[in-house]
């Protein structure tokens, strides 16, 4: 079986899992709605589609290249926290 990866769709703010894209662009067409839905390491726990607040915060990190992959430390919980978590660790 193939391994699965949560792709997000900022748009709808749902997640969903597929196998990761064979074109290696991370990112996958969402059927539901056409947009780009993004793939993210396998730790990220997708947020309750009404938390308008977490769905922003993870589209700040994903914006600044943090796709939930380990950085040493446990990703921020509000998106104030990621202002400072982004400049802390700057890909
Ligand atoms: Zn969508």
């Amino acid at each position: 079986m193939r391994t699965l990866f949560p792709f997000a769709c900022f748009e709808c703010r749902v997640a969903f899992k597929r196998p990761w894209p064979a074109d290696r662009s991370g990112t996958r067409k969402r059927p539901r709605c056409g947009g780009p839905a993004v793939g993210l390491s396998r730790k990220f726990k997708a947020p309750a589609r009404s938390n308008v607040a977490q769905w922003e915060k993870v589209k700040f990190l994903v914006h600044h290249g943090f796709l939930f992959q380990s950085v040493g430390e446990p990703y921020p919980r509000t998106l104030r926290a990621a202002r400072e978590f982004v400049k802390k660790h700057r890909l």
